[in-house]
């Protein structure tokens, strides 16, 4: 039992690090499953949910596609969604800075403290495929 818990875990662990981009509880389900048999929706919840409360994974709200989860501690990015075939890619690079009031016209007296943005498109391999 403690074995195959184990192995789960890792098998969750392992799609991240190979697929480098946020991914929804279907996708590590259908990808993880290659590597454990058993695994179910069940099992994969339990387990994104545990690496999120460990800090390992974070959760990201996406405007259209709910709860995404990808490996925390990235630096900054901005994120990539492809209308055709609705994975999200990370961006890396920032032109904005938090502190500036330019950012996006902010009004007198207000300070940004953050901020999240979300490009929408269409993905090379997509666009190559079409
Ligand atoms: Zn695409
Ligand atoms: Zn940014």
């Amino acid at each position: 039992m403690m074995r195959r818990k184990t192995n789960q875990r890792a098998a969750i662990q392992e799609v991240f690090r190979d697929n480098d981009r946020p991914l929804s509880v279907e996708e590590v389900l259908q990808a993880g499953r290659k590597a454990v048999e058993t695994l179910n929706q069940a099992t994969v919840y339990r387990n994104l949910k545990m690496l999120t409360e460990e800090g390992w994974l974070k959760k990201i709200n996406t405007p259209e596609l709910g709860v995404l989860y990808e490996v925390a501690g990235k630096k900054h990015h901005h994120h990539f969604q492809c209308r055709s075939c609705d994975r999200v890619y990370e961006v890396e690079g920032c032109a904005f800075a938090d502190d500036r009031r330019s950012l996006c016209g902010l009004p007198p007296g207000f300070v940004a403290e953050s901020h999240e943005i979300f490009l929408f498109g269409i993905c090379a391999s997509c666009r190559l495929s079409a």
